[in-house]
């Protein structure tokens, strides 16, 4: 079931992986990018800026910001921009290009914690969806909500039981495991310290990582807060104070804790990154057409067995920046769905402030309000997918959300109004990114206001991206060593033995290295070899080298390349002339050694 997480990725596979792997691809899943000679362009997703200094290159297959100077291969770029640790990245990756990642010595190697939480966050799973096989009153309870098996197993929904120590009876069969336990959010801690379990007599919603793995729960109380009493009391912990519950729903029972309890933040789970429903989503589309964000757990599940499969909630927090940009990511429009009363509108506007910033053209996001008394789950359910379809239709555009709200209370037949609207609206529509849909914004903002706020208002006066020049010439082997990472085929041009190998430089050895390593592996893309190097002390150094583009293409670079390699190797010569001459000027030099120095004086030339 699990991947054997630990255990090392042998090289020649990330070679591969990176070999079938198009960067272009990978990147343009996630940014909007433009064709710019040979290579791609793009305003950076690793910082603010309104003129795109981002580039892909699908020659090196590598990608760099000569704004902020992030750079990296494909696998790097995951890492940064899905937040991946390498062997997640590396995974992703292969999933996609349909090949299984072999682990490495994976039974030796001592097992890392994060892989001992995700299967004992597994083991729970599964211990909960066993209780409610179990459990008539969890499987009515989701019956009377409307929801059928199969729905039930494809969000891997659960029950636990009204004690205090089920899920540590059969998960910590050891110290170890119970402290771990504790770790991946599933106890609570009592006054003197005992432990016991954080969700009793709740359904339990699993919340997947983007690789379907649980990393925390939710749980919403099953039992009317009276029958409480049945559960009995730990005598360590007569009425536990669930103090980092998150209630998630303003309505909760005022009995054991709140009507939903999340886990807590663990190593694992960042809630304000986290949405609930995304990998069923992922799962049920090749291409995601639209995301619907809603608010709670079972509005996401009606709306899934509704047919709705675009369905994601918040976990009982606000739409936070994170979310914005992992919505986006996914696709370009997005709809947010609130209830029609204040604390809906509140939300709305919390929402519409965290996606501004990321409004790129092409994105759209859009609110819907829903009928007093409704949700999305309670929707769904009386009105069927047409009815909620409707309510989509009707959703309202960021645009007449943003400037309604702003002129709610203010008077647009003064001038007065007039100028307060301006001011309000102005530094939020400065958050836009710079495009179509921020000029329009701006227009909007001008009819309405009745001024001219003068042509791109606001941006920042242009800068051209600042292409790094190369390097000067500081060393011969610094260069050789620079083409050699931006066009490493450039490797088949001399052939072995080298005889620079022995000149006593910094940086020959790396050279040297350098050299042999493509010549084993000669598809290696600049991304692919500089992976090789990702977790030395000259990887850095290696990718700002790899950022630049040697002037006049790849003839001009062999020649360059070349040349510099030639004059390596007179430089080796003379080394060993000096060393000859010091040698006989000590009088220590043998007739093998004169014979050796007549030969390399009279070639010195060459
Ligand atoms: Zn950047």
């Amino acid at each position: 079931m699990l991947e054997p997480m630990s255990g090392r990725i042998p090289a020649r596979f990330i070679d591969e992986l990176l070999a079938r792997t198009d960067i272009v691809d990978v990147i343009g899943e996630r940014v909007q990018m433009k064709k710019a000679g040979r290579d791609w362009s793009a305003c950076c997703p690793f910082h603010d800026e309104r003129t795109p200094s981002f580039t892909v290159s699908p020659n090196k297959q590598f990608y760099h910001c000569f704004g902020c100077g992030a750079h990296g291969s494909a696998i790097g770029f995951l890492m940064n921009y899905d937040r991946l640790e390498f062997p997640d990245a590396v995974e992703e990756l292969a999933k996609r290009a349909g090949m299984k990642v072999p682990y490495e010595g994976a039974r030796a190697a001592p097992r890392e914690d994060a892989s001992d939480l995700y299967e004992l966050l597994e083991a729970a799973t599964t211990h909960y969806r066993r209780q409610l096989a179990a459990s008539d009153a969890a499987r009515d309870y989701f019956r009377s909500r409307g929801l059928d098996d199969a729905v039930l197993d494809r969000f891997r929904l659960g029950y636990a039981l009204p004690a205090w120590d089920a899920l540590k009876n059969a998960l910590a069969t050891s110290a170890p495991r119970l402290a771990l336990l504790d770790k991946a959010g599933l106890l609570s801690s009592g006054e003197r310290g005992s432990k016991y379990d954080r969700f009793r007599d709740r359904v339990m919603f699993p919340i997947l990582d983007r690789r379907g793995r649980t990393i925390a729960f939710g749980g919403r109380i099953l039992t009317a807060p009276k029958a409480k009493a049945a559960i009995g009391a730990v005598p360590d912990a007569p009425a536990p104070a669930d103090g980092d519950a998150t209630a998630t729903d303003p309505r909760a029972g005022k009995g054991d804790g709140p009507k939903y309890l999340n886990s807590p933040e663990t190593p694992l789970f960042h809630k304000g990154r986290e949405l609930f429903g995304l990998w069923q989503v992922r799962e049920a589309h090749a291409k995601i057409p639209r995301l619907i964000v809603v608010e709670g757990y079972m509005d996401v599940i009606s709306l899934h067995q509704a047919g709705l499969t675009q369905a994601v909630a918040t976990l009982g927090t606000a739409t936070t920046g994170d979310h914005a940009e992992l919505l986006f990511r996914q696709c370009s429009d997005v709809y947010f769905c609130f209830d029609g009363d204040r604390a809906g509108r509140q939300a709305a506007w919390r929402a519409l402030e965290s996606v501004l910033p990321r409004m790129r053209d092409g994105r759209q996001a859009l609110f819907v309000f829903l009928p007093d008394g409704e949700d999305p789950d309670s929707l769904v359910r009386t009105q069927g997918s047409a009815g909620f379809e409707q309510q989509l239709a009707a959703a309202t555009p960021l645009s007449q959300l943003l400037f309604g709200e702003l002129a709610r209370d203010v008077n647009l037949a003064s001038l007065d109004g007039k100028a307060r609207l301006v001011e309000r609206a102005r530094p939020l529509l400065m958050q836009i990114p710079d495009g179509a849909f921020r000029d329009l914004m701006f227009d909007e903002l001008e009819r309405l206001g009745g001024v001219r706020l003068g042509s791109a208002p606001g941006s920042a006066p242009r800068v051209a991206p600042m292409r790094t020049a190369r390097p000067p010439q500081r060393s011969l082997v610094r260069a050789a060593i620079t083409l050699l990472v931006q066009q490493p085929q450039l490797a088949l041009a001399i052939e072995p033995p080298w005889a620079f190998a022995g000149l006593r430089q910094a940086g020959v050895a790396l050279l040297v290295e350098l050299l042999e390593l493509v010549r084993a592996r000669p598809e290696l893309s600049t991304g692919a070899l500089l992976e090789h190097y990702a977790q030395r002390e000259e990887g850095p150094a290696l990718q700002k080298l790899a950022a630049g583009d040697f002037p006049g293409g790849v003839e001009a670079a062999r020649i360059e390349f070349i040349d510099a390699i030639g004059q390596l190797e007179r430089q080796t010569r003379q080394q060993r002339i000096d060393e000859l001459q010091a040698s006989h000027g000590a009088g220590a030099l043998d007739d093998a050694g004169k014979q050796e120095l007549r030969q390399l004086l009279a070639t010195r030339g060459s």
